[in-house]
């Protein structure tokens, strides 16, 4: 049997630091990355066969728990059959008509394998539509990582933004407008010098890339409000928060209705899929139908839209989000109290299945205030809780994840581990 340490190393040796998704490799937070040889309901097991109470859940897509049977069982039936095809399939309706009855603004929906080829399709299809070409986008707010979205805000107020990317070039994310999060004055004032050439507003509509951070009142009905006025399409990226804080994702919650949502992690149940829909005047100027070019040899793939049908279909069940909302909030107030008690600085939020811990007295409301808070603590936090077998994002700026399968035994034994964590803290 081989060490994580040992995993590691090897790893690097093939693989560009070691792992296929940079977060992986804990260079934030320091120390070995844990090798996953297994995992099951809310738990997985490393190279070394410990086991760890997972928070991260595949970054959200393990909302029913990992290896859920039924989900498992579907995925076993359609590879039988075939494991990719290149031509439609009968699923591939199925699918479609489940995401469109359950999220009102969407008509029409085209399928593919990640959250990044969601979003860049989108947002390739706003410019397509409204022949514009500048797009605003919110510092702290991941969206994939095509060139025009892996930009951060320029120094002034308005300023295009930079690469964030070495292979970017500038002239790439020179259409790109970067703007706070939560900052409605400042998207107010884009749309009064550029309102005639954004194509499009995209926006977590609660963040979760940032540690998870809410939108303040008014500010997506601002959004909303601004590019309807200016004939703007308004991009919901609910790849992470689709099927996960709620039945209809942020859209729901808040009542606010988008143009265009993106999706992926959730709806395909740990398989990778994606997806980008919404108005079918918008959806209609996609090739074949129209002239913005998209497409994709594995999308729609069989065995990821029947883990994904199968997830669905176990997400309607009544009372479902009832339960892991109430699971999340018995797990941040427990941590809460815990952090209270031995005289920690330390505040939490959640909705649905997502949560935000943070080393700061009050909740942050800006990617500012997530970068204000002690970062330091939180990587000591990380480590404690990591020995006592529980696993928690490494990193100050990623949310967290529940899954039906946290059940009160799997909170409490996290809540008197962070008992003992806080306690070395002080
Ligand atoms: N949008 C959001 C909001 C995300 O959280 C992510 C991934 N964390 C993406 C897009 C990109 O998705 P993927 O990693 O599947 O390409």
């Amino acid at each position: 049997m081989s060490t994580n340490a040992e995993l590691f190393e090897r790893a690097c040796r093939s693989i560009p630091g070691g792992v296929n998704s940079p977060v992986r490799a804990f260079r934030s937070v320091g120390g070995t990355p844990r090798f996953v040889a297994r995992a099951q309901g809310p738990y997985f097991w490393d190279a070394e066969d410990k086991r760890y109470i997972d928070y991260i859940g595949s970054w959200g897509p393990a909302i029913l728990g990992h290896a859920h049977p039924a989900v498992v069982k579907a995925v076993q039936e359609a590879a039988v059959h075939g494991l990719s095809y290149g031509a439609p399939t009968e699923a591939e309706i199925e699918i479609a008509e489940l995401l469109i009855e359950r999220l009102p603004s969407m008509e029409q929906v085209r399928l593919v394998s990640s959250g990044t080829e969601a979003t860049m399709s989108a947002i390739r299809l706003a410019r397509g539509a409204t022949g514009r070409n500048k797009i605003i986008k919110f510092e702290g707010c991941y969206h994939g990582h095509a060139d025009s979205l892996l930009v951060k805000a320029g120094s002034g107020l308005l300023t295009f933004g930079n690469p964030t990317s070495a292979g970017v070039p500038a002239e790439f994310v020179s259409h790109t407008i970067v703007l706070d999060y939560n900052d409605s004055q400042a998207v107010r004032e884009a749309f009064q010098t550029h309102g005639k050439e954004i194509a499009c507003v995209i926006v977590e509509p609660m963040a979760g890339n940032m540690n998870l951070v809410k939108p303040a009142p008014g500010f997506l009905e601002t959004l909303r409000e601004l590019c309807t006025a200016y004939d703007s399409v308004l991009i919901f990226d609910e790849v992470m928060t689709g099927f996960r804080v709620g039945p209809q994702g942020v859209q729901g919650i808040t009542g606010v209705t988008p143009d265009l949502t993106t999706l992926a992690k959730v709806i395909g149940g740990g398989m990778p899929i994606g997806a980008f829909g919404g108005r079918a005047d918008i959806m209609n100027h996609i090739a074949p139908l129209g002239g913005v070019y998209q497409a994709g040899t594995l999308s729609g793939n069989p065995v990821a839209v029947a883990a994904g049908i199968k997830t669905l279909q176990l997400l309607g069940e009544p009372g479902f989000y009832d339960q892991l909302g109430a699971q999340t909030r018995k797990l941040t107030e427990g941590l809460t109290q815990q952090a209270k008690r031995h005289g920690i600085p330390f505040s939490a939020d959640s909705e649905g299945g997502m949560f935000g811990i943070y080393f700061a007295q009050a909740v942050p409301k800006s990617l500012n205030d997530v970068s204000a808070s002690d970062i330091e603590r939180f990587k000591k936090f990380f480590h404690g809780m990591l020995d006592q077998g529980v696993y928690f994002a490494p990193s100050a700026y990623e949310a967290g994840f529940v899954s039906a399968m946290h059940d009160d035994s799997v909170i409490d034994a996290t809540i008197s581990a962070a008992d003992a964590v806080f306690k070395s803290l002080v």
